[in-house]
């Protein structure tokens, strides 16, 4: 699947978790973040290939990193590294491609919101959740189900 399907795939079920975390929790920024989160991770297993997901996320995350840093929120900043540069240095297709590869990168993404702005909806695991929509998304449309 292309960078388009995986967009359109992406926007799709970010718009039924949008539906889903504001039926439930009626919180605006919960839902703000956790679609935002299923959008960048129905994305994000193609960054272990020269992509439209890697030139968008490594300029942007990179820039993250230096803000979460300067910020003082140290944890977040090195979590967010390890999600930007572990993916350059696999193989396409390889682990950040599979079920084990999706389970580390959204329980890390679930840390790092959650040094941000830390929250108790679904007992705390809402933006990691969000984000396995995503990534469950991505790996649906690719066929490519491995568990490592
Ligand atoms: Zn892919």
């Amino acid at each position: 699947m292309n960078y388009n399907g995986h967009r359109n795939g992406g926007i799709v079920t970010s718009v039924a978790v949008a539906a889903g975390v504001i039926f439930f929790t009626h919180d605006i920024v919960a839902t703000i973040i956790a679609t935002i989160s299923t959008f960048i991770f129905a994305l994000y297993p193609d960054m272990d290939i020269h992509s439209t997901p890697r030139k968008m996320f490594l300029p942007s995350g990179l820039l993250a990193v230096i803000a979460l840093y300067f910020f003082g929120n140290h944890t977040a900043s090195i979590i967010l590294v390890g999600l930007l540069i572990v993916p350059l240095t696999q193989k396409h297709r390889g682990i950040i491609h599979s079920i084990l590869g999706m389970l580390i990168a959204c329980l890390a993404w679930n840390n790092m919101i959650g040094t941000l702005s830390p929250t108790t909806v679904l007992n705390g695991y809402l933006y990691g959740s969000a984000a396995i929509a995503g990534y469950l998304t991505h790996l649906t449309l690719d066929t490519h189900f491995k568990l490592v």
